[in-house]
C-alpha cells in the first residue's frame, strides 16, 4: 500500500492555514465591495484591508502606513531594486552601485542583472561554506555611488540566516539603503524591522500558512519608492491595481497565527530538522549544507555524493514523500544549484542535494518514515550511479 503523502517542501510553499482559511471566504462571496467605492460596502472592505495591514505592521514592529501589499515577494523584490534605483534617478543619480550576494533568490539575482544593462554596476558578495555573509565584506564593498545594499534574511535553500541586524547597522551608519528579502525569514523567526535597521523588506504570504499570489513590501518612513504598476492609485498612489482584500486578509491572519506560535513551534520544528540532520549524515559521504547553527528552524538540507538530486526527488515522490532540491525554478535546469556552487561545492557533489522542509503538519512519524526511506533510495541509486564505485563504496571521484 502506498504510504501517505508526506508533505516536507513547506519552504516552497505551504498550505493555508484553517485560521486563514476562515479568515478569508467571507471576502469572496458576502465582503466583496471594492475598496475604492464610496459606498459603505466598499468602505467596509477597506477597513477590513487596513486591518490587515496594521496586523502585518505589528508583526513586524512596523507601522501601517509602511506596509504595501503586493502580488508576492517577487513583486516586493523587484520593487525594492527597481524603486530605488529611479527613485535616485529622480534626485539625478541615473547609474550607481548596488551590493547584493551571490545567494539570492532569482526574483531578486535576476532583477540585479537586468539592472546591470541599465548600466548599473552591481556587486556580488561571496558567502562562507556555511552560506553566510561577512558583514566586514558589506562594509568594505560599500562605495560613494552605492544606491542599496539588498541581503536576504534566510535562504531558501539551506536554510542559513544572515547577520542582518549587523549588516543594517553597517548600512545605516554609511547612509546606505537596506533592504531585506525575508521572504523564507517571516513568521518562521522573529522579524523586527527596527531592531534589524532595515529601510525595506520583502515578505510572501504562502511561506507562511497564507495564500499564493501576495505579499507585501515594508517601506521605512519617510523612504517613499515610485510605483513599479502604474494605474488607478491605490495603495496610496504606489501599488495600482484593484486590492486582493481576501489575499490581504488572509496573509495577515496566517502572519499573526504563526507570531503567536512562533516560540514553541520552531522549537518542536528544530527538534525534527534536528533528527533528519543528524539522521541523515550517518549515510556515508553525505553531509548537511548551510548552517548548523543560524538555520530556519524547519529546513533541513543535504548533498548525497554520488546520487543525482532529481533522481532522488522522484523516487521519495514514489515513495510519498515531496521533498525539493534546490530552488523550485533551478530545477526545471540541468545546473547545479547556484547557491551549494557558492558555498564552494564542486559541480558534482553539488547534484546530489536535498532540501527537507518541515511545517506545522510534520510529526515524528514523517521523520522516522523519511529517516527509513531517504536512505533506502540514496544506497539504491548509489548501486546504479556511474559515479559510485561499488565495490569501495565511495564515490569515483575519491581516490
Ligand atoms: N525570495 C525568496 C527567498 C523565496 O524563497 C521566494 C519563493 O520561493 C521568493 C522570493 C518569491 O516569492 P513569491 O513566490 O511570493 O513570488
Amino acid at each position: 500500500m502506498k504510504h501517505k503523502m508526506i508533505y516536507a517542501d513547506h519552504a516552497g510553499t505551504t498550505a493555508v492555514t484553517p485560521k486563514a482559511l476562515e479568515a478569508m471566504l467571507p471576502y469572496f462571496t458576502q465582503g466583496y465591495g471594492n475598496p475604492s467605492s464610496l459606498y459603505a460596502f466598499g468602505q467596509q472592505a477597506k477597513s477590513d484591508l487596513e486591518q490587515a495591514r496594521a496586523t502585518v505592521a505589528r508583526c513586524l514592529n512596523a507601522q501601517p502606513e509602511e506596509i504595501y501589499f503586493t502580488s508576492g515577494g517577487t513583486e516586493a523584490d523587484n520593487w525594492a531594486l527597481r524603486g530605488v534605483a529611479e527613485l535616485m534617478a529622480l534626485k539625478g543619480k541615473k547609474t550607481g552601485h548596488i551590493i547584493t550576494t551571490a545567494i539570492e533568490h532569482h526574483a531578486i539575482l535576476h532583477t540585479a542583472q537586468w539592472m546591470e544593462k541599465q548600466g548599473y554596476e552591481v556587486s556580488y558578495l561571496p558567502v562562507d561554506g556555511e552560506g553566510r555573509v561577512d558583514p566586514a565584506a558589506v562594509e568594505a564593498a560599500i562605495r560613494p555611488d552605492t544606491i542599496l545594499i539588498s541581503i536576504m534574511a534566510a535562504n531558501n535553500e539551506i536554510g542559513t540566516i544572515e547577520p542582518i541586524a549587523e549588516i543594517g547597522a553597517i548600512a545605516k551608519a554609511h547612509k546606505v539603503l537596506f533592504h531585506t528579502d525575508a521572504v523564507q525569514a517571516v513568521g518562521h523567526i522573529p522579524v523586527d524591522v527596527q531592531a534589524w535597521n532595515v529601510d525595506l523588506l520583502s515578505l510572501s504570504g504562502h511561506k507562511f500558512g497564507g495564500p499564493k499570489g501576495v505579499g507585501a513590501l515594508y517601506m521605512k518612513k519617510p523612504l517613499r519608492l515610485p510605483a513599479l504598476i502604474q494605474g488607478g492609485g491605490q495603495e496610496k498612489g504606489r501599488r495600482s491595481g484593484t486590492e486582493n482584500v481576501p489575499g490581504a486578509v488572509g496573509l495577515a491572519a496566517a502572519l499573526q497565527e504563526a507570531v503567536d506560535h512562533l516560540a514553541e513551534e520552531s522549537a518542536r520544528l528544530a527538534g525534527l530538522r534536528d533528527q533528519l540532520l543528524e539522521g541523515l549524515t550517518k549515510l556515508p559521504y553525505a553531509s548537511v549544507t548551510g548552517s548548523r547553527s543560524q538555520r530556519l528552524p524547519g529546513t533541513a538540507s543535504f548533498v548525497f555524493e554520488g546520487v543525482e538530486g532529481e533522481a532522488l526527488l522522484l523516487h521519495l515522490d514514489a515513495k510519498g514523500i515531496c521533498a525539493s532540491s534546490g530552488s523550485a525554478c533551478s530545477s526545471a535546469s540541468l545546473d547545479p544549484s547556484h547557491v551549494l556552487l557558492a558555498i564552494g561545492l564542486p559541480h558534482a557533489i553539488a547534484h546530489g542535494s536535498l532540501r527537507l522542509s518541515l511545517g506545522p503538519d510534520n510529526t515524528q512519524e514523517d521523520v522516522a518514515y523519511i529517516l527509513k526511506e531517504v536512505p533506502a533510495v540514496v544506497n539504491y541509486l548509489r548501486e546504479m550511479s556511474p559515479v559510485w564505485d561499488k565495490d569501495a563504496q565511495k564515490p569515483t571521484w575519491v581516490l
